[in-house]
């Protein structure tokens, strides 16, 4: 054990432990520097650090990412790492409550929340070992929030075998009569594929081909974009072709799933020297 001398979070950075790097005459938080340690590549002052090593949790064992990395420590919605995630959600403390204010339509005040942005409805495949698909449906912010979840929790609680899958429940199509995209049905083409939510997945009837639905709740099913699978290669050119600018020194979760593995979801991070890395938690996967 390396001793660090530990400092005062600097003005308006988070809570935290802190310490003075002396590698990178900086002062760094020792979860910031375990994600560098992480990403460091042969030649910067952080591959290879023995307090970058010292700083990372228990299961990780060298610069390349764990694999099966199942516990969640950034929260998928808002980044933040330093605060305890509720695992079955893929959020932090923080956005779960800010969620249930929402829902109970007041904060802990006994107000209207007020900053809260509103939640979106997404839909995430994943495909089982017989080819039986899952549609998920997950209330997030954004797609990546969405992938994440299914990714990290739905994933997990599923049989062995099931992977993420790009597959939608019918093609998306133009309706004249509805104006706005609706759902066609994969069997007969009849545009007006019907949805009902049961729990966290979508279940799917054709009145085309099917005939009248059973029981309460379906409604015509929504066009929403399907979760892309990428490899790792094929997400950093994206990356680089498009100059997305990435949150710096940390690992981002992006929107694509895996197609090496189709257990995790890609994370990009912008090193200021090493520019942009993209890894599989899962499968670890990597490349820079
Ligand atoms: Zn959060
Ligand atoms: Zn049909
Ligand atoms: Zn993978």
């Amino acid at each position: 054990m390396i001793a660090v001398a530990a400092v005062q979070s600097p003005e308006g950075a988070p809570n935290g432990a802190y310490f003075a790097c002396k590698a990178l005459r900086a002062t760094l938080s020792k979860s910031g520097c375990a994600d560098r340690w992480r990403a460091a590549l042969p030649g910067s002052a952080c591959y290879g650090c023995p307090i970058g090593r010292q700083h990372q949790p228990a299961s990780a064992g060298s610069s390349a990412p764990p694999p099966q990395e199942r516990r969640l420590t950034t929260c998928q919605r808002c980044g933040r790492s330093d605060l305890r995630i509720v695992h079955e959600r893929g959020i932090c403390i923080s956005c779960y409550n800010r969620q249930r204010e929402l829902i109970r339509g007041r904060n802990g005040k006994g107000f209207p929340p007020q900053k809260m942005q509103p939640l979106a409805e997404f839909s995430v495949a994943t495909e089982s070992a017989e080819g039986t698909i899952t549609h998920h449906h997950v209330d997030a912010r954004h797609l990546a929030e969405a992938a994440g979840v299914v990714a990290h929790a739905r994933l997990r609680r599923l049989p062995i075998g099931e992977r993420l899958s790009e597959k939608r429940p019918g093609p998306s199509i133009w309706s004249k009569s509805k104006g706005r995209f609706v759902v066609a049905c994969p069997a007969c083409s009849h545009a007006g594929l019907l949805e009902r939510r049961k729990h966290d997945t979508l279940h799917h009837h054709c009145p085309g081909c099917e005939g009248r639905p059973h029981g309460p709740g379906w409604a015509l099913a929504v066009a929403r974009a399907p979760m892309m699978l990428l490899d790792v290669g094929g997400l950093h050119a994206w990356l680089a072709a498009t100059k997305e600018e990435l949150p710096p020194n940390r690992w981002n979760s992006t929107g694509f799933g895996c197609v090496h593995c189709r257990r995790g979801v890609l994370q990009a991070l912008g090193a200021e020297d090493a520019g942009i890395l993209v890894r599989c938690p899962a499968c670890g996967e990597q490349v820079t």
